[in-house]
């Protein structure tokens, strides 16, 4: 019997049969919006039905103008597009895949002057205000909707998904928070869920039989004045009986201010919110959010908690997840580790969606994975993030690595990040290289500092440098007293920290490592805590199934200092920054900005700030000032005429985090394989992700 027998059951409809039960969840990618974007997303959905998923569902495309997210959105609402997604089904179709084209209206939440809402109410995370609509716009919008399906299915989609969760149009109807209109979409339960249930008829009437019908339904909404979980049930019941084939479950709303998808939420998380719409219906339940291994998933499926597993970031992740499930090989996952640096960061902050541990994503078409045609022999000095996805990038791709590593572990910063409460998903990265490297036959050099002599006699054809970066020593007063301890001594376990702190710098790391000093247990490994702190009510009684939050006692008392003025955390990703400021807030950490640091002794720590000057009388005083390059090799390496490259904190070192290290390593294995001139080398220039 396999281990995933529930997990690669196949499931039929009848008319459409799914080879198994792991679903990639809807993406916003943007890998529309660059050059070749039609061959770009072929290649992208290409790779995931490879890989066996057993359904795809497409990124939100719109069914009209006023329904796009942002302007240069997809959306269908004529033919124009439909030469470009049959390119996609077809490709799906042809590695035995099925897809399912997402029509999202997007409502309130749209950044565009053609936004509409129930009301005029403005969305609090949206500066466009929307217009309120009509009955007739409410009209012709189920009558978009329609046609997109319809379209849809002419472009050879196996079915559509209607968005009717995470705060979006139909969401917004819904739910009494948004809906407070008095009219015939308004006001009573029956009223509030008309909008959906009359999209379903027209969507039935215009796509007709044997095309499966998904609706995404939002499971918790996590706001004040959501629907509570009784009604989320009978709506489930309701979207059934007007010929729903199959529910999506969607968590939380775009404004909710409880975390839903990030690393500090525990893995699924969210399973009490589904298994009442489960229990509630026949038709199948797919449960998301935060299922990230073919354990999970299964496990899930054994408890009658959902039908079907959805994975959006994890497929983002490896393309390959549900074949090696399938083979058995679940340690051969390149597991999403719900860090959203590559992903949603850069949705948010107007870039392309890839992907920290697999920087492919979105890319297959610049980086496509082909033996090298002249195998080299190539040395790595450092086993960090940098350091160890060169040596899986370029084995991969047939070079002869050898991996030196001063320490007696992998792993650099990752070695220390799974250390942060609600970082534990480093793990799966160092546990993926760990057994990469072993089965690409990476011959790995542990406790060796390799010198510059050594790399020149050993016969290498070329050396890349990933020695990584070394902790910041500020120029102040008294530094080397005995109260400063560095980041890396505090997170490595080395240095006992008491109970009062100052942490000088206010960046990542000192983030991280103020929740590292604060928490007392890690909560993404306790649901029950999580709930508790953020107020989250798992009996689904309260509205939007939220209730006051009880945020944990500090364990100790911390201040935060930096010298520059803007608001401390200002560039922490836009996803997490804002789940790590809240939490900090509530553990009352004092933030202080513009400060002007004075002198280390025996007292604490002296600093003015806007014209006075304030000791902190502290235990502890831990750098977190960034960090300098570690490269004492490549100046000897490039004299000696040894091809040379250097890459992640070593070549440099602000701004360093593993989104970048990782794909510097595989801009490289890629250069090294097909020839074309070293990126990373003096004179050369990187491509952007
Ligand atoms: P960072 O974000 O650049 O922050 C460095 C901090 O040190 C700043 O607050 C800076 O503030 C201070 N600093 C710099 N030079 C200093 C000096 N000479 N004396 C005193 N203070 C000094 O670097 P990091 O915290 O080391 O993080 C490294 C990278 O990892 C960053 O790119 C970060 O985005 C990323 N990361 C992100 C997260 C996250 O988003 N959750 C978590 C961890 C790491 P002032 O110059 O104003 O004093
Ligand atoms: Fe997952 Fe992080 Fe990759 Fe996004 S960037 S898919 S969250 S590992």
């Amino acid at each position: 019997m396999h281990a995933y027998q529930n997990l690669l059951s196949p499931y039929d409809f009848g008319f459409i049969t799914l080879r198994n039960r792991m679903v990639m969840g809807a993406m916003h990618t943007r890998i529309e919006t660059l050059d070749r974007p039609v061959a770009r997303q072929v290649e992208f959905f290409r790779e995931r039905a490879r890989g066996e998923v057993g359904l795809i569902l497409t990124g939100g495309v719109a069914p009209n103008l006023a329904g796009r997210m942002e302007e240069d959105a997809p959306v269908l609402e004529d033919r124009r597009p439909l030469e470009a997604h049959r390119a996609i089904t077809a490709a799906v179709h042809e590695e035995g895949g099925r897809i399912v084209l997402q029509i999202l209206h997007a409502g309130r939440y749209a950044r565009h002057p053609l936004c509409v809402g129930p009301t005029e109410e403005r969305a609090p995370i949206n500066a466009c205000a929307p217009r309120a609509m009509t009955l007739a716009d409410i009209a012709q919008t189920v009558q978009a909707i329609a046609n997109s399906a319809r379209l849809a299915r002419e472009a050879g989609y196996d079915g559509v998904e209607i968005m009717g969760s995470e705060g979006y149009l139909l969401n917004q109807f819904t739910s009494p928070r948004t809906n407070t209109r008095t009219d015939a979409y308004g006001g009573s339960f029956d009223r509030r869920i008309r909008f959906p249930l009359e999209t379903i008829q027209a969507v039935r009437a215009a796509a007709g039989p044997g095309f499966l019908l998904v609706y995404r339904i939002s499971a918790i909404d996590l706001v004040e004045d959501g629907m509570t979980g009784e009604e989320t049930a009978r709506f489930a019941q309701r979207l059934e009986q007007a010929g729903v084939h199959m529910l999506n479950t969607g968590i939380g709303w775009h404004e909710s201010a409880i975390p839903t998808i990030a690393a500090c939420v525990p893995r699924a998380g969210w399973k009490f919110a589904v298994h009442p719409i489960k229990r509630a219906v026949s038709i199948p339940v797919i449960a998301s959010n935060r299922i990230n291994t073919p354990e999970l998933g299964e496990r899930l499926l054994a408890e009658g908690v959902a039908d079907f597993v959805s994975m959006a970031r994890p497929l983002l992740a490896d393309p390959e997840f549900a074949r090696k499930a399938r083979q058995g090989r679940p340690d051969r996952i390149n597991s999403c580790i719900a860090c959203n640096q590559a992903c949603l960061d850069h949705i948010f902050t107007h870039r392309t969606a890839s992907c920290l541990v697999n920087p492919r994503a979105g890319r297959e078409l610049d980086f496509p994975v082909r033996k090298a045609p002249s195998p080299m022999r190539i040395a790595v000095a450092g086993g960090g993030a940098a350091g160890m996805a060169f040596a899986v990038f370029a084995a991969e791709r047939g070079h002869e690595i050898v991996l030196f590593e001063a320490r007696h572990t992998l792993g650099g910063l990752l070695d220390l990040a799974r250390r942060i409460p609600g970082k534990s998903e480093f793990n799966e990265t160092l546990r993926y290289f760990h057994v990469r490297l072993a089965e690409l036959g990476v011959r790995i050099e542990l406790g060796r500092r390799a010198t510059a002599a050594e790399l020149q006699q050993g016969g290498f054809g070329a050396v890349v440098v990933a020695t990584g970066v070394a902790a910041r020593r500020p120029a102040i007063d008294g530094i080397d007293h005995g109260k400063v301890a560095y980041y890396d001594e505090v997170l490595s376990g080395r240095r006992k920290v008491g109970q009062r702190v100052a942490i000088i710098g206010a960046g990542g790391i000192a983030f991280d490592t103020a929740e590292y000093l604060l928490a007392e247990d890690d909560e993404s490994l306790d649901p029950r805590q999580f709930r508790k702190h953020w107020g989250i009510d798992a009996s689904l009684h309260s509205p939007g199934g939220v209730i006051a939050a009880q945020p944990r006692t500090a364990a100790r008392v911390i201040h935060m200092l930096q010298r520059g003025h803007d608001k401390p955390g200002a560039r922490l990703g836009k996803s997490t920054g804002w789940i790590l400021k809240t939490r900090l807030r509530a553990a009352n950490v004092k933030m202080i900005s513009g400060a002007a640091y004075r002198r280390i002794d025996d007292i604490g720590l002296e600093y003015s700030c806007q014209g006075t000057t304030q000791v902190l009388p502290v235990d502890d005083i831990i750098v977190c000032a960034g960090q300098v390059p570690c490269d004492e090799l490549s100046p000897a390496l490039a004299a000696s005429g040894i091809p040379v490259a250097t890459i992640g904190g070593a070549r440099i070192a602000a701004e360093l985090d593993a989104v970048r290290a990782i794909d510097e390593a595989l801009q490289l294995a890629d250069a090294f394989s097909n020839g074309t001139a070293l990126p990373f080398q003096p004179g050369h220039t990187a491509r952007n992700p």
